[in-house]
C-alpha cells in the first residue's frame, strides 16, 4: 500500500494497490481472500459469456498443441481464416473482409489507414483526403491516432499537443442533455446533420476521408444509443461528400446490444467497422476491422495490399478463443437472450432506480446500460468532478455486502463533469440474475448517496 507500492496497475492510480482476483467462474470473480464479486460489467463490457468457460479453455489448449504463432507476413492459419469468414458472414453481405488485430485501439488505427489508402487507390485525383470528422465525448482508443479521433476529454488532456491535427469534431447525439425542449427527434437529427454538413464545408469536403462514430457511446458517455434515424442521416451527409463511414463497435458490437452488430438496429452498414471486446469475450486479447466491398475492391484493383501490419495480428491462439466464444454465443442463442434479458434489465433498473433523486437518466440497449447521476434531478446539474461519484459508487460496490462490479465513467456533461456507471453483464444471464443485479445496484446507489455528506 501507499507510496512504496509496486503494483502493476498504473492507469487509475499509482498510489494504492487494487483488489487481487484469484479466479473467475461464470458470473463471478473471486478475490484472493475468497470473497466473490458478481461481475455485472464484465470488466469494460468484455466478458460476454462469463469467466472460466471450460470449452474456450479446451479450444485454446487444442490450438496451442497445433501451432501457437506464425507470422502473418508469410502465412495464415485455418483458425484465422475461419474466424474472418464467420465475421464476414455475420454481416449478411455488408462486409467483404475481416482483419484481426490485438486491441480496439489497433483496430481504429487500421481503420484510419484503410480509409486513407482507399482514397489513394480509388481516387488518385483526390490526394488531399487526409482528414477525419469524429464526435465530441466519444472514445476510440488510447494510441495517439485513436486518441486523436476520440473526444474523451480527460484521457486526451495531457497529450493534446501530440494529437493528430487531421481530426475535427462535431456534436455528440445525446438527447438527455443536448436535445432542446421544443425539438422532436427528427428536428434534433436534422440539426446534427446540418452541423456535420457544415463541418465538411468548413474543412473542405475534398479533404475528408471519413466520419467516425460509436453507434452506442460507451466509456465516454455511459451507453448512449444514437436515436433512430441518426446514423442514416449522418450516412447521407457522408455520401453527399463522397466520404466513408466508420462505425466503432469495439464496445457496443458483437451482440452486446441484442443484435450481432449495433448498426443493424438502424439498418445502416458502415464502410469500415471496428470490433473488439465481445469478439473474444476476454479469453484472449483480440479485435478486428470489418471492411466493406468498396474499400476491399479499391485495394484489390489498386496496389493490391494494405500497407500495415503488427507482429501479433491474426494470432492463432486469440483466433481459436474467439472462434469458440462465437460458437457458444451462436449455438446457445445468447444474442437472443441478451435482447430478452436486456428488456428485463431495462424495466427493472427503471422500476427500482428511476425515481432516486440522484439518478438523472437510465439509458442503453440490449445488455449495455448506463446510469447517470445528478446532484439535482430537475436541472440535471452534475456533482463536482472532484467528488469522483462514479468511482466511489463502483468502489463501494466491490465491498461486502454488495460485492458487485459496475464500470464507472465521468464526463457526460462537458467531458469532465457528470458521472455514470455502466452495467454490461454476460449474455447468458437469467431473469434471476437480472433481479439480483437491479436490486443490488438499487441498494448500492441508495446507500452511497444516503451516506454521502
Ligand atoms: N473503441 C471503443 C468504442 C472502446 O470502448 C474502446 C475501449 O474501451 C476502444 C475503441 C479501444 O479498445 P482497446 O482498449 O482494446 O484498445
Amino acid at each position: 500500500m501507499g507510496e512504496n507500492t509496486t503494483s502493476a496497475v498504473l492507469h487509475r492510480t499509482l498510489h494504492r494497490e487494487f483488489p487481487r482476483i484469484a479466479s473467475g467462474s461464470g458470473h463471478y470473480l473471486t478475490l484472493e481472500d475468497g470473497r466473490k464479486i458478481f461481475d455485472a460489467s464484465g470488466g469494460a463490457a468484455v466478458a460476454c459469456i462469463g469467466h472460466g468457460d471450460a470449452r474456450v479453455h479446451e479450444a485454446i489448449v487444442q490450438q496451442l498443441s497445433k501451432v501457437s504463432y506464425c507470422s502473418t507476413s508469410f502465412y495464415t492459419t485455418g483458425v484465422c481464416e475461419q474466424l474472418c469468414q464467420e465475421l464476414v458472414d455475420s454481416t449478411h453481405g455488408a462486409m467483404k473482409r475481416a482483419y484481426i488485430v490485438g486491441s480496439g485501439s489497433e483496430a481504429m488505427e487500421a481503420a484510419m489507414k484503410l480509409s486513407r489508402q482507399y482514397f489513394l487507390e480509388k481516387r488518385p485525383s483526390e490526394p488531399k483526403r487526409t482528414r477525419f470528422i469524429a464526435r465530441e465525448n466519444s472514445y476510440h482508443g488510447t494510441t495517439l491516432g485513436s486518441l486523436s479521433m476520440g473526444g474523451h476529454v480527460s484521457r486526451r488532456a495531457k497529450f493534446e499537443p501530440m494529437l493528430l491535427g487531421c481530426v475535427s469534431k462535431v456534436s455528440r447525439c445525446f438527447p438527455f442533455r443536448d436535445r432542446l425542449a421544443q425539438e422532436t427527434d427528427e428536428i434534433y437529427i436534422q440539426r446534427l446533420a446540418i452541423e456535420l454538413d457544415e463541418e465538411f464545408q468548413r474543412v473542405g469536403p475534398e479533404t475528408v476521408c471519413a466520419f467516425v462514430a460509436e453507434p452506442v457511446v460507451g466509456a465516454a458517455l455511459g451507453c448512449v444509443p444514437a436515436i433512430p434515424g441518426y446514423l442514416k442521416a449522418m450516412k447521407s451527409v457522408c455520401d453527399k461528400h463522397g466520404a466513408l463511414l466508420i462505425l466503432d463497435e469495439v464496445m457496443c458490437g458483437m451482440g452486446r446490444t441484442g443484435k450481432m452488430h449495433a448498426w443493424e438496429h438502424d439498418g445502416v452498414a458502415p464502410d469500415l467497422q471496428t470490433i473488439g471486446k465481445c469478439l473474444g469475450g476476454g479469453y484472449q486479447p483480440i479485435a478486428g476491422v470489418l471492411i466493406g466491398s468498396k474499400v476491399v475492391d479499391a485495394l484489390t484493383q489498386g496496389s493490391g495490399s494494405f500497407v500495415h501490419g503488427h507482429t501479433y495480428q491474426g494470432h492463432p491462439i486469440a483466433c481459436a478463443a474467439a472462434l469458440e466464444v462465437q460458437r457458444i454465443v451462436r449455438e446457445e442463442k445468447l444474442i437472443q437472450n441478451a435482447a430478452v434479458m436486456g428488456e428485463l434489465l431495462s424495466s427493472k433498473l427503471n422500476e427500482l432506480l428511476a425515481s432516486h433523486p440522484n439518478v438523472g437518466s437510465i439509458r442503453g440497449r440490449g445488455l449495455f446500460w448506463g446510469i447517470e447521476f445528478v446532484s439535482d434531478k430537475t436541472t440535471k446539474a452534475p456533482f463536482p468532478s472532484s467528488d469522483h461519484i462514479a468511482e466511489r459508487v463502483s468502489e463501494l460496490g466491490l465491498t461486502a455486502p454488495y460485492s458487485i462490479a459496475v464500470y464507472p465513467g465521468a464526463g457526460t456533461v462537458d467531458g469532465i463533469n457528470g458521472d455514470h456507471i455502466i452495467v454490461s453483464p454476460p449474455y447468458n444471464i437469467t431473469a434471476d440474475d437480472v433481479e439480483k443485479i437491479a436490486v443490488t445496484i438499487q441498494k448500492l446507489v441508495h446507500d452511497y448517496f444516503a451516506s454521502k455528506d
